[in-house]
């Protein structure tokens, strides 16, 4: 590989690192040699996968987390200092939808959908980048370097149908990516990048119940209609996603800063037509 995509030896903590994506991104960056902190607020799915990273010869940790709750993410950064003696990388992974907050004139009409649900999308996919970014970027805007890496999604260009509080939250999830982009290179360092990703659609426990029908294991007519919209007709797999995030936090990127890279098999290029 082009040494300037090389990720050797950087501390990368990854939030959601337990999950289905970030899980993925752990693995193959600790196969590309970088020290990755596992954190989750799930131990039992962190462990999992720092277990298989150091089995294979890489090196991990296991950081328990809540990125909506500051005092243990202040923890959560110390243990991976303690650790690492550093961090170069943060990867905002940790986000999702859930049931209650999807919209269905049948089931659970918008109307209706409860304020618990709702908040709960907005602060785990808004707040707890928010709130993690600040500690983590405190650590960065001291040391005068580092990247972040946040999670967008399809929903966040044009919304989705059904799942209100997601598109919001991730349309947000784009606007801060540049608002922080710019407020560290102005206030603290040029040497700090903020970038996002925007992946397609992956089969993954949070959007399992939208797209394949649970008692028949079909797909539904909305996971057949993403399937059609997207070019390259098929859903993404984790692994479609490690290049861009390899590209992004690496030197490779190293003037690409505050911008939004969707990956998602041409879905955003596809007008039904
Ligand atoms: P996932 O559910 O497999 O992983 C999410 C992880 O976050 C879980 O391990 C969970 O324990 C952890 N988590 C939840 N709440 C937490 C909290 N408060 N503190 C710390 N950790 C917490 O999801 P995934 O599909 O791998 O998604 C990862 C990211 O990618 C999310 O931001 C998601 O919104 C985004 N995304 C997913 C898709 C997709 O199709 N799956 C598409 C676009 C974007």
């Amino acid at each position: 590989m082009d040494n300037q995509f090389d990720v050797k030896g950087k501390v990368i903590a990854i939030t959601g690192g337990g999950g289905v994506l970030c899980g993925a991104f752990a693995r193959d960056l600790a196969q590309k040699g970088a020290k990755i902190a596992v954190l989750d607020f799930s131990y039992e799915n962190a462990s999992k996968v720092t277990e298989d990273i150091n089995k294979n010869g890489g090196e991990a940790v296991t950081v328990e987390v809540d990125v909506l709750d500051k005092e243990r993410l202040e923890k959560a950064k110390d243990e991976t200092l303690s650790h690492f003696g550093r961090i170069d990388v943060l990867i905002n992974g940790a986000g999702g939808n859930k049931k209650e907050a999807t919209a269905d004139p049948e089931s659970m009409p918008f109307c209706d959908l409860p304020h618990d649900a709702l908040q709960w999308v907005f602060n785990l996919n808004v707040l707890g980048t928010v709130l993690t970014s600040q500690v983590f970027g405190k650590v960065m805007t001291e040391q005068k370097s580092g990247t972040i890496l946040n999670i967008s999604s399809m929903n966040s260009y044009r919304p989705l149908t059904k799942i209100v509080a997601y598109s919001a939250a991730k349309a947000a999830i784009n606007n801060f990516t540049q608002w922080l982009a710019v407020h560290m290179n102005q206030n603290y360092s040029t040497e700090i990048r903020v970038n996002a990703i925007a992946p397609g659609f992956f089969l993954t426990e949070q959007n399992r119940f939208l797209l394949l029908d649970e008692k028949t294991g079909e797909p539904t007519a909305r996971g057949q209609q993403i399937v059609d919209h997207t070019p390259m007709g098929r859903y993404g797999k984790p692994e479609d996603l490690v290049g861009t995030v390899t590209w992004l936090i690496s030197d490779a990127a190293k003037f690409v800063n505050g911008i939004i890279v969707p990956v998602d098999g041409g879905f955003s290029a596809y007008s039904g037509v």
